[in-house]
């Protein structure tokens, strides 16, 4: 590879070299304020290196025959696409699946991924994204993994690897990588979208950065930076994220892409004009600039005029020509264009079927009042809500070139499971009723409505329906289009109109099972208190509507687990369990102390928290020894007993406590977890062994250490209700 990538660098002129630092977009998705001009033009005089938003074996052949016939050195081009969670065939939102905590799961599924999208057209993917979010007014909290540093970590891991393949050269069904939104995106102030982040580096190092690392550890061939600042600079412009912290700290070999126009948009951010800032990102380390062109229209004069080193370009493009290499495609330019391929990886059976299967693992069960689920055989139900026959929210944002034709409704799934017969359905209320809101998600490519009956019917048509049958079940939610990138909300409730339909139901005094179709934690405060049982389904992807089936009738026994806190209500945030004790933590009774006077400092449902059919029992946990020393390991076990009469999976979750240390450490902090099958009536013994590694922190002078002291560690199946024990690492 470097013989050939530098022979070839050889014959390039530096216009050549910049060409392939330019990365445009063509087709119809767009997620920014600028569109790609002139493509095929700019194809023809060697000036890009990648497209993206274009896919299909006939489409990306056209193009990349473009390059190959027309352009001096015949270089092909790299083709990118956001295959977030799937492609085709669509999984649950990656907040949902994270929620599985099954990272084989998960990496099943980004290896599916990347075989559809490898067999049509595709060769790289803009994905993990690993921003660690405390915000759920953030819309892109569906996209990622939840709040915490470890999990997000494996998840980031098992992605890459799912997607990339173990081996140095990619196979035909691997794609490349692209970690994001590097870095700290998901910090931004107020949950706002695009919107500054500001925070120590004690807490990037020790609760943010975590997951990034795990991705470079994992070879991710590349890293897309994020639009917000850090430490004042914009990431595409900060090199010492970029090149520092990305690169000689952590051994990033890959190359860097910018987001969608990130440099351009330094300009807005007020760090210099088209020029500086061009001058910056280059500086900084960024490898590919993403339709903002500005690489293209000044970098030559930048290298020539001394502001930019040859040397800066030359690092880039080499870095791009590695990654086209390793792809293959200079042994073979179509190497992705395969229509045999398309023809049968495209939806294959087993691709569904997993869709279905990750649908079920990511149901998170929030509240199960006296058994109500599983549904019993004979029952009457009444289905109501409009999601119940939709079949295109599902997909949830993100969802590439997933189609609302493939997606399988809840009603649909009824019909084809013949369970109709006892099933009855009103819609209820539109999902959302404020025109004004409508029209702007609608702008954007939303298929929104009022229905044209009043909301006032539409409620007694469901208080009818439901007075007629012995369980409601009732489902409600966000439209796809409420989260996603620029989807940020000020409220986090279920909408009026769909609040006032439970208020109605809630008085037939039937049974109701709340299912949730949503892409971030909600507040569901009155829901908690007043629905007998809540699903949370996220948008569950193609096989939504059979996995809730399994669920809902006990063909499937639910095992999520929330990866991100839902809280009490919008005041409370930003809320996460590996928060700091404070100076002065919560007491009872007692007025001077970290708490608010009208909402009890405790989430809806904690961090890791998720029922089941089953019931689990945790017995105390045992140490090896009530001491370690840095070298040694020390086992930590529990007893996890199933005491229902239904078999199930529980995951089991470790945290642990650094009690003293030389910088303040969170009250708890996950260190492990483990997803044990247990019959109905059994008990396993659950062993974690934690290394004096699991106890480092970074500290003031960001050196990651273990430090002599007590710990405290805990075992259970959520983050609040554990059972805990000591020890203490005894020093060198
Ligand atoms: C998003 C990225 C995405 C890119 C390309 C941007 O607006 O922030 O996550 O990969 O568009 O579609």
């Amino acid at each position: 590879m470097d013989v050939f990538v530098s022979e070839l660098m050889a014959k390039m002129t530096l216009q050549e070299k910049i060409g392939q630092m330019n990365l445009l977009s063509v087709g119809a998705d767009v997620t920014g304020p600028v569109l790609s001009q002139g493509v095929e033009e700019k194809i023809d005089k060697g000036m890009v290196g990648g497209l993206f938003n274009v896919w299909g074996p006939s489409p990306v052949r056209k193009l990349q025959q473009r390059v190959m016939e027309k352009s001096r050195l015949k270089i092909p081009m790299i083709f990118g696409y956001d295959v977030i969670h799937g492609h085709r065939t669509t999984f649950p939102i990656p907040l949902g699946l994270s929620a599985s905590w099954d990272l084989d799961l998960i990496q099943r599924t980004a290896v599916a991924a990347a075989s559809e999208a490898s067999a049509d057209g595709l060769n790289w993917v803009f994905s993990p994204m690993v921003d660690i979010t405390r915000d759920p007014r953030w819309g892109r909290v569906m996209e990622g993994a939840g709040e915490d540093p470890y999990l997000g970590s494996q998840i980031a891991h098992a992605m890459v690897t799912g997607y990339q393949g173990q081996e140095k050269m990619f196979g035909t069904d691997n794609v490349l990588a692209c970690v994001k939104h590097f870095a700290l995106y998901g910090a931004a102030e107020g949950g706002r979208d695009y919107n500054t982040v500001d925070m120590s580096r004690q807490r990037m190092y020790n609760e943010y950065l975590a997951p990034y690392k795990a991705a470079v550890d994992a070879n991710v061939g590349s890293v897309m930076t994020s639009f917000n600042e850090v430490d004042g600079i914009p990431a595409s412009g900060n090199k010492w994220l970029l090149t520092d912290l990305l690169r000689k700290q952590w051994g990033f070999k890959g190359f860097v892409a910018t987001d969608y126009t990130a440099i351009n948009e330094m300009v807005a951010h007020g760090v210099g004009d088209e020029k500086q800032v061009t001058a910056l990102a280059l500086n900084a380390g960024t490898d590919m600039d993403m339709v903002g062109e500005l690489f293209s229209n000044h970098a030559e004069e930048l290298v020539k005029s001394g502001k930019v080193s040859i040397k800066q370009v030359d690092d880039a493009c080499k870095r791009i020509l590695e990654a086209k290499y390793k792809l293959g495609l200079f042994t073979d330019p179509y190497r992705y264009c395969d229509k045999e391929r398309a023809r049968t990886q495209i939806l294959s059976s087993d691709k569904i079927a997993l869709s279905k299967e990750a649908a079920i693992k990511s149901m998170v069960l929030l509240k199960n009042d006296k058994n109500l689920l599983p549904l019993k055989s004979g029952q009457k139900l009444a289905f109501i809500g409009p999601f119940v026959k939709d079949q295109g929210n599902q997909l949830g944002s993100w969802s590439g070139a997933g189609r609302s034709e493939d997606c399988v409704s809840l009603w649909k799934a009824l019909e084809t499971a013949e369970l109709t017969k006892n099933c009855s359905y009103a819609k209820g209320c539109s999902i959302i009723n404020d025109a004004a809101l409508i029209e702007k998600l609608n702008r954007d490519g939303a298929h929104l409505a009022v229905d044209a009956k009043s909301a006032q019917d539409l409620i007694d048509e469901a208080v009818e329906t439901v007075k007629n049958a012995d369980v409601a079940v009732v489902v409600l939610g966000e439209p796809a289009a409420m989260s996603g990138e620029a989807s940020s909300r000020t409220s986090i409730g279920l909408f009026n109109n769909q609040v006032a339909l439970l208020q109605a139901l809630k008085k037939t005094r039937k049974p109701i099972v709340l299912l949730l179709m949503n892409g971030r934690p909600l507040t569901l405060t009155w829901e908690e208190q007043n629905m007998d049982a809540i699903l949370e389904t996220w948008f569950g992807g193609l096989q939504a509507g059979p996995a809730t089936v399994d669920v809902l009738f006990g063909r499937a026994n639910p095992s999520a687990k929330l990866s991100m806190t839902f809280p009490r209500n919008v005041g409370q945030i930003p809320i996460y369990y590996n928060a700091k004790n404070t100076g002065r933590p919560f007491l009872e009774n007692s007025k001077y102390h970290s708490q608010y006077l009208d909402v009890s400092n405790a989430p809806l449902y904690p961090f890791g928290y998720g029922l089941s059919y089953s019931q689990f029992e945790y017995s105390d946990v045992s140490l090896s020894s009530p001491t370690m020393k840095a070298e040694q390991s020390l086992n930590v076990s529990a007893t996890v007993s199933n005491s229902s009469k239904v078999d199930g999976v529980e995951t089991v979750q470790l945290y642990i406590r650094d009690l003293v240390a030389s910088v303040t450490r969170p009250v708890k902090e996950l260190k492990g977890f483990q997803k044990v099958a247990l019959k109905a009536g059994e008990s396993k013994t659950v062993s974690f062994t934690l290394k004096s590694h699991d106890l480092t922190f970074y500290d003031s002078e960001l050196k990651s250490i273990a430090e002599p002291g007590d710990f405290k560690v805990f075992i259970g199946g959520n983050s609040r209700d554990t059972k805990e024990a000591s020890f203490k690492l005894l020093a060198p």
